[in-house]
This record gives structure tokens, C-alpha cells and sequence, in this order.
């Protein structure tokens, strides 16, 4: 473990929840709608719920966390502002690929009654081939199932190009968890030169890219391909994570047509929220600063 992720692990717990706050819509299903439903009214942007919660390793607590899940959906019903997100550690994993993958089907399910679309989260790269065969077999069935693939990965091409013909919903992003050299890059800027020659690929092959990053040069950078594809701005999306001060861009987007959707995660138990918290801080410290610092202005009236 490095240092920065050790001293990050040491943090107490009250702090954590104050990080927590942008980057965590709440600790309820409402919470997490009324957020959505916010977003969209105030500024048309969309979202992605997610139930935090990973690692779970018993059969009680993966039902709990399909309950939950469901509820959201009756909760949210048809709409157009909210798709859903969610992770094969939290959905059975631990029990193998085809019951882990009956699991969230019957989630994907209940979510096409209402018309809302789900996407299969990407873990670490233990988790790759789970996650990619439980993707394909659900797709099959379920058209608007997606997923998401990492840049960083050595691996990645040859997965993009056995997705070949699915016409899918691809999440491309670097990604969040820290792999060995040996299967992953290892330095930033390469990640996100791979991550634009992919999303051209991605739109070769016929896939809907959702660009999940918030350096808005790679933003730019993919715009730019799309447009020298011809490809039409319903084509692709821009994803972020909700918290991350990106406003301005966000709204500028926004204004000239493109999709934006954040990704608002909410846990109804707090151990969950306080892991993603951490991870985030791990893997930007720099948050730290910015969160003290909005906080710092909101008590001193500055804004
Ligand atoms: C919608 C969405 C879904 C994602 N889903 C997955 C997934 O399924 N699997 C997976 O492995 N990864 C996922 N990620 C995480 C992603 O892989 C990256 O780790 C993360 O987005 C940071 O990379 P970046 O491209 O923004 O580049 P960076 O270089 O890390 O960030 C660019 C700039 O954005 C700001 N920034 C970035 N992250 C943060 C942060 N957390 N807090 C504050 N500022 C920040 C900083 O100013 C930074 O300089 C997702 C990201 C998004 C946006």
C-alpha cells in the first residue's frame, strides 16, 4: 500500500463523511431520486444511480442490496433523466459467473418494465472476465445492457474487438483501481492517449461511447474524433462523477448539444460510502483541498 493510500485509510471516520458529502447523493433511495430529479430540472443533466456497496460475500446481504436496487427502480419508474449502475461484488460474484449473472438479470428486468437502462460497472482486473461473459449474456436478451472497459488495461483492444457486432453501450475510462505493470499501464497520459484511440474504435464498430472523464482536453480530443467521423452528437455521451467540480463545463456542454450524465452513488450503509470516499481521495488528494476549501467559503458567507 502506498503512503498516500495508508495515511487516506487513517483518516477518522467523521472526517471521511465530510469528504463524502459532494461526492455521496445521500443515504436513501429518495435521496439519491431527488438528486437525479434535480440535476435534470435545474440544469438537464442526467445521471447514473448507483447503490454503493461492494465485496459482499453473503448471500443475505447481496439479497438485500437486489432489494434495494429494485426498490429504486419501482421508486424512479419511466423517466428519461436516470439509468442505473451497479457491480457483480455486490450481486453474487462470489458465487460464480452464471449465478452472479442470474442475479443481475432479474434486476435488468425489472429495470426494462420501466424502461431504464443499466450499466455493468467494471472492477478490478480480477473481476474482467466475469464481468465481460455476464455482460454478453445478458445483452443477448437485454439490448440496452452496458458496461464499462478500462483503458489502462493491456487487455482492452482485443475486449473491444470481441465485442464486435453488439452494438453496446460502452463506459470508457482509465479506470480507478491501481493494476500491476504487467497487465496495465502504468503513467496517466499514456492511459488517456489509449483511452482516445479506443473511443475511436469504439465508434468504428458501431458502439455508443460514454466518455467517462473529467480532463476536458480528452473531452475535446473526443469530440473532435466523433465529429471527424460524422458521428451525430446522439451518438456518444460525456460522463462524470458527481462532486467533481466541473460546472462550468459541464453546463457549456450542455448548451451545445451534448449529453451529460454524473454518476451519483448512495449507500444506505455508511461503511460503503466511507470505502468510495476513500478510494476517490486515494485517487485524487487534491479533493481534499477543493472540499475544505468550499467549506471554508460556506462558513465565511464568501461564495
Ligand atoms: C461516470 C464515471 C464512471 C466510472 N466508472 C468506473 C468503473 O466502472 N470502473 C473503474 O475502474 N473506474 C470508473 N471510473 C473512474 C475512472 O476510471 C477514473 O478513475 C476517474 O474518472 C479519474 O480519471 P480522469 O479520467 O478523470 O483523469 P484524472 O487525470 O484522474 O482527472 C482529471 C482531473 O479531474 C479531476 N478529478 C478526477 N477525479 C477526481 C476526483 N475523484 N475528485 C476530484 N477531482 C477529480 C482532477 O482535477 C484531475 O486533475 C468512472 C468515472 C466516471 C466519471
Amino acid at each position: 500500500m502506498g503512503l498516500k493510500k495508508f495515511i487516506i485509510n487513517l483518516a477518522p471516520t467523521p472526517m471521511v463523511k465530510l469528504f463524502a458529502k459532494p461526492y455521496v447523493a445521500g443515504d436513501c433511495i429518495e435521496a439519491a431520486i431527488d438528486t437525479a430529479r434535480n440535476f435534470c430540472e435545474d440544469r438537464h443533466v442526467c445521471s447514473t444511480i448507483d447503490l454503493l456497496g461492494e465485496e459482499l460475500e453473503s448471500d443475505e446481504e447481496v439479497q438485500d442490496t437486489v432489494s434495494v436496487y429494485k426498490r429504486l427502480i419501482d421508486v424512479l419508474g419511466p423517466q428519461d433523466y436516470a439509468t442505473i449502475s451497479l457491480k457483480p461484488t455486490q450481486l453474487g460474484s462470489h458465487r460464480g459467473t452464471e449465478h452472479c449473472k442470474n442475479v443481475i438479470e432479474g434486476i435488468v428486468k425489472r429495470a426494462e418494465q420501466h424502461n431504464i437502462k443499466v450499466t455493468l460497472d467494471m472492477e478490478d482486473h480480477s473481476f474482467t472476465d466475469m464481468t465481460l461473459d455476464i455482460f454478453r449474456a445478458i445483452k443477448k436478451v437485454h439490448p440496452t445492457f452496458g458496461t464499462v472497459l478500462q483503458s489502462r488495461l493491456f487487455r482492452t483492444e482485443n475486449d473491444i474487438k470481441s465485442l464486435k457486432g453488439l452494438d453496446a453501450r460502452i463506459r470508457i475510462c482509465i479506470g480507478i483501481y491501481n493494476e500491476p505493470k504487467d497487465i496495465a499501464l502504468q503513467n496517466k497520459p499514456e492511459m488517456k492517449k489509449k483511452m482516445l484511440q479506443q473511443i475511436e474504435v469504439l465508434f468504428k464498430e458501431g458502439h455508443y461511447p460514454e466518455i467517462a472523464t473529467h480532463d476536458e482536453a480528452v473531452i475535446n480530443e473526443a469530440i473532435n474524433i466523433a465529429e471527424r467521423l460524422n458521428m451525430k452528437k446522439d451518438k456518444y455521451e460525456v460522463q462524470m462523477l458527481m462532486g467533481v467540480p466541473r460546472k462550468a463545463f459541464q453546463d457549456e456542454l450542455i448548451q451545445n448539444g451534448f449529453l451529460v450524465r454524473l454518476y451519483v452513488p448512495f449507500a444506505e450503509k455508511w461503511k460503503f460510502a466511507i470505502a468510495y470516499c476513500k478510494r476517490r481521495l486515494a485517487a485524487n488528494p487534491a479533493m481534499a483541498t477543493y472540499i475544505l476549501k468550499n467549506i471554508l467559503r460556506k462558513s465565511t458567507g464568501k461564495c
